[in-house]
């Protein structure tokens, strides 16, 4: 054999032990998870964007502080089974133990017309979910922040995941976290982003979506008035409305529900994860 191909053959070896040395590392938070949590997956050590997935989902990564982030939902209907992350360049794949929750029930008195929509509103109920779920769609592609989602203030009223059972017997369950809020309190974005959709719903109320990029979308719930229009930029802390009690509610509070690939999240939750994208440039406003 050609001695410099030989010496080839060996510096080619040499540089494979080098890349598994300096080896990407996947960590995941949180490492056990429940249905409807949202969970960060950190890779660290890597030059390159990574790809990977999870159980065969595509992760949607984004360059962070530390190196890249994605963001997933784990299903409301997920089995214990853990939900196995690969990418493509770590060898052995991280687990996410899921623990099986049950939500707490309970029992919603509202008005009948609410508690019971006739077929138009029941129609038009439909139309405002498909069009709240298609603005969170819009939050693919490059974060539009650059520091962590900030929590509205107000004491939690009602849990993320609370099946309601209301006056006819029928179940729905709740999607967000109800946060108390005086009528009129200032609703402001829990991030940069875009106004994807402004819109009243029947049951939601007057409803603001704010798609963030990477995949994230925050929503506000029963506002009594909306200070933004579709295709505003907002700052974190930004004014998007006035807190309220449209639509279906027992009193004036702030409903936000957050989006991330795979679904609908718990906010309570969502705003304890760690994102840090590093932006190449963060447009001012
Ligand atoms: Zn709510």
């Amino acid at each position: 054999m050609d001695p410099r191909l030989v010496a080839y053959l060996f510096i080619g070896v040499g540089l494979a032990f080098a890349s598994t040395a300096s080896a990407d590392t996947i960590t995941v938070d949180p490492p056990t998870a429940r249905p409807g949590d949202a969970v960060l997956v950190t890779v660290t050590g890597g030059q390159e964007m990574p790809k990977g997935t999870e159980n065969g989902h595509a992760l949607q990564f984004f360059r962070s502080k530390t190196g890249y982030q994605a963001v997933f939902a784990i299903p409301l209907d997920a089995t214990p089974e853990p939900i196995s992350i690969e990418v493509n360049s770590v060898a052995l794949p991280k687990l996410v133990q899921i623990r099986a929750v049950t939500f707490p029930d309970t029992n919603l008195i509202v008005e009948d017309e609410l508690a019971n929509p006739a077929k138009p509103d029941r129609d038009r109920i439909d139309a405002d979910n498909a069009a709240i779920l298609a603005a969170a769609a819009k939050a693919k592609g490059e974060p539009l922040f650059s520091s962590p989602f900030r929590r509205p203030p107000g004491e939690v009223t009602s849990v993320f995941g609370e099946w309601r059972t209301f006056n006819d017997g029928h179940r729905s369950q709740h999607l967000g976290l109800d946060l108390f809020a005086r009528e009129g309190a200032k609703v402001k974005a829990v991030n940069h982003g875009t106004v994807v959709l402004v819109r009243e719903c029947f049951l939601a109320g007057n409803v603001v979506v704010v798609s963030h990029g990477g995949g994230i979308a925050s929503a506000y719930y029963h506002l009594s008035q909306v200070s933004v229009a579709e295709g505003d930029a907002v700052v974190q802390g930004a004014t998007v409305g006035l807190a309220g009690h449209t639509g279906r509610t027992t009193g004036p509070h702030l409903h936000i529900s957050i989006a991330v690939p795979g679904g609908l999240v718990d906010p309570a939750g969502f705003f304890k994860r760690k994102l840090a994208p590093a932006l190449a440039e963060i447009t001012r406003r």
